[in-house]
């Protein structure tokens, strides 16, 4: 008999609308474990074994409609004549489940592949070279999936005006000659690292027409980013750098319940001032060989569940 002592068993009696996988900073790289500058232990070769366990459990689960990569496919350490190689194999093992995943730039992911090589390596379901997108699995949900380094120092070549952009506004805000340091900034002001980046100009409208359109509609919303929105559900120094632009437009509409992210490998929950849940996802990158961090979220029509393997906590969102 299935236990109910578990919250998430006993709420998910009636069958979702739909589920979908979520795995967040496999940051795969065939080297040697190491840690983070924090000292956390990073098991480089073992976060593929993570991700085809979450793609074995998904594929055995039967019902997961898709999944979605939270960005940082390969590790920064990775060696640049191995990049492609190391996307193509952690893709090996996305194909294997057997529906689509929808994948989104990660910083380490930039460290490695120009943006343009990324957007149709990872098959990002857009028209140009964006790497911002929104689909609807179901009439009443409509995803969006945003591009946290549009607006960066990352990625773009050398001469590009985003690039000299990006720099000026780093090198105002972040007093450091290693602009990856949060040293000395204080409170949400650190997350203004070189790690870091934005939703530009032309995305934070299309952003509001998407919500808008969601909302006319009578859509919930669900928004996707490599970067945390919120403070309560991230440190300091890995909020995306106008999180508060993106919020700000978020809070305009009712339509949006939870926010995803990754980056921040600890993993984290709050309830903005909204209403709007912010998850930020652990990351597979950090779990200790034999050990897992991967999830599906089922989707009902007044609330999310994600069910978590053994590092990902679960976590109800009611709306
Ligand atoms: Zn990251």
């Amino acid at each position: 008999m299935m236990s109910v002592a578990n919250g998430v068993a006993a709420a998910s009696a009636k069958e979702p609308m739909f589920s979908f996988g979520v795995i967040a900073d496999v940051q795969y790289a065939d080297i040697p474990d190491g840690r983070s500058f924090l000292g956390v232990p990073r098991y480089y070769r073992h976060s593929i074994s993570v991700l085809q366990r979450a793609v074995n459990r998904w594929n055995k689960h039967g019902n997961i409609k898709f999944s979605i990569n939270f960005g940082d496919i390969i590790d920064g350490y990775c060696p640049k004549d191995k990049s492609l190689s190391a996307v193509q194999k952690v893709l090996d093992e996305f194909n294997v489940f057997d529906g689509p995943t929808y994948h989104m730039f990660g910083n380490h992911c930039l460290y490695n592949l120009p943006r343009s090589k990324l957007v149709s390596l990872l098959k990002m379901p857009t028209h140009s070279d964006r790497a911002y997108y929104d689909f609807s699995p179901c009439p009443e949900f409509r995803i969006v999936v945003l591009d946290a380094y549009d607006f960066s120092c990352l990625g773009w070549p050398h001469d590009h005006p985003v690039t000299a952009a990006a720099t000026k506004l780093l090198d105002e805000k972040n007093p450091n000659t290693d602009k990856n340091s949060p040293d000395g900034l204080v409170g949400v002001d650190r997350r203004f690292v070189k790690f870091n980046g934005a939703v530009g100009e032309e995305q934070l409208s299309w952003l509001n027409d998407v919500l808008q359109d969601a909302s006319t509609l009578h859509q919930n919303v669900i928004i996707c980013s490599h970067l945390p929105m919120d403070p309560g559900a991230s440190s300091p120094a890995a909020l995306m750098w106008n999180y508060d632009e993106v919020m700000a437009i978020v809070h305009r509409y009712n339509c949006v319940k939870a926010c995803f992210a990754g980056h921040d490998h600890k993993g984290g929950h709050s309830v903005d001032s909204h209403g709007v849940h912010h998850r930020t996802l652990e990351a597979a990158l950090e779990c200790p060989p034999g050990t897992s961090a991967f999830g599906h979220v089922e989707v009902y029509p007044d609330r999310l569940l994600l069910v978590g393997s053994d590092r990902m906590a679960n976590t109800e969102i009611h709306f």
